[in-house]
């Protein structure tokens, strides 16, 4: 059984009288250590099923299995437990705490679950150190470039040893050497911390760092793209 096992996953807003279907059907399997990208045009549901694939949403129909659970059918509180205990989330606007240093941000996520001062600040450290910034762990957000704003958020995600990052545009602020990095930094914690992950982005050289590409039209899945890499690359 795959982590992520999506089937038939739709789902439709109620806009006044109107119905749109934001997903109409889409079946995808993703394993336990993948690095898969989902792209597709604006409005094609891309949104809708990061949502859903993060345990934000649910689908109005058909099931979502995550690591044998079945999502569609939890509460509220349950679909909060499975994030926090699963899920790393990454963004295109890094929502860091402009009032927090880099270590303080990066602890927040272990604050919420309880971890107290000692162990807190060294995970902290830790997580700021794997992502190459352990120098510069009591900087200000806005005292970092965007790269490493970014980083610091990467950070934050891994923090609490997920099991799946799932990134929504996390290039889409950056250029093209600090997006790069951050693909590096990604491809680095897939092989080496074996962490699944799930990026959406508009930019074709950034989903081509994932080893399957997604392609979504009209809230389907138009087709699925496998990208080839040489062992050198790998
Ligand atoms: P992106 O295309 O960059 O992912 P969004 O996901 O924010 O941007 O929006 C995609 C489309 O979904 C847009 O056409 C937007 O107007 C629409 N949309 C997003 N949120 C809502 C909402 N709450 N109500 C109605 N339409 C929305
Ligand atoms: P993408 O992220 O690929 O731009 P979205 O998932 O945001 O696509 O949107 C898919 C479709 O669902 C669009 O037609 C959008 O307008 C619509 N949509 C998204 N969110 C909402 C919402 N909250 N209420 C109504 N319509 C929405």
């Amino acid at each position: 059984m795959a982590l992520l096992e999506i089937t038939d996953v739709a789902r439709s807003y109620k806009d006044g009288q109107v119905s749109v279907q934001a997903l109409k059907g889409v079946t995808i399997s993703i394993e336990d250590g993948e690095f898969v990208s989902i792209m597709g045009p604006s409005g094609s549901g891309k949104s809708t099923l990061m949502n859903i694939i993060g345990c934000l949403d649910k689908p109005t129909a058909g099931t979502y299995s995550l690591a044998n659970q079945q999502v569609q059918k939890m509460n509220d509180w349950q679909l909060a437990n499975i994030r926090n205990e699963f899920m790393g989330f990454v963004f295109q606007q890094f929502h860091l705490i402009s009032k927090l240093n880099a270590l303080e941000n990066v602890e927040l996520p272990l604050i919420y679950q309880g971890v107290i001062g000692k162990e807190r600040k060294q995970r902290a450290k830790e997580a700021l150190e794997a992502v190459g910034l352990g120098e510069r762990i009591k900087h200000m957000p806005s005292q970092l470039s965007g790269g490493e704003q970014q980083r610091v958020a990467i950070a934050r995600a891994i923090v609490s040893n997920p099991r799946l990052i799932l990134a929504d545009e996390p290039t889409g602020a950056l250029d093209s050497k600090a997006s790069k990095n951050i693909m590096e930094i990604f491809q680095q914690l897939n092989k080496e911390r074996k962490i699944t992950i799930v990026q959406v982005t508009h930019e074709r050289n950034i989903g081509e760092y994932g080893k399957r590409i997604y392609h979504l039209k009209d809230g389907l899945i138009d087709y699925i793209e496998e990208i080839q890499r040489t062992e050198l690359e790998n």
